[in-house]
């Protein structure tokens, strides 16, 4: 959602040609927004709870490889892990909305 609202205010599905931006998350990205992030244009992801954090709330963030890090790394986008993580997990266990992909594991 912040990269298409980001595109949106841009104008323009390429981030990287106005300049150099970092997505900071509460948590690990989903299968979904990894792709979005290897075609956004951001340099930096910066992220705060595991995707297991997510998970134990009812969450199903995969199917995603297990070297999700080294792939964006590979493609010139830095990560750092476990940025404010115990805040971050708070936040989720907090979270009373709907669990959009609940119950979806096969
Ligand atoms: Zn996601």
């Amino acid at each position: 959602m912040a990269l298409a609202l980001a595109e949106q205010e841009m104008e323009s599905y390429e981030l990287a040609s106005h300049g150099e931006f970092e997505l900071v998350t509460s948590v690990e990205p989903c299968c979904q927004c990894l792709g979005v992030l290897m075609w956004s244009g951001v340099l930096s992801l910066v992220c705060g709870a595991h995707s297991a954090d997510a998970e134990a709330i009812g969450f199903d963030e995969r199917p995603r490889s297990i070297y999700w890090e080294q792939e964006l790394v590979r493609r010139g986008i830095s990560v750092t892990r476990d940025a404010m993580r115990q805040e971050a997990v708070e936040i989720l266990q907090s979270y009373s909305g709907e669990i959009y992909n609940a119950n979806s594991q096969m």
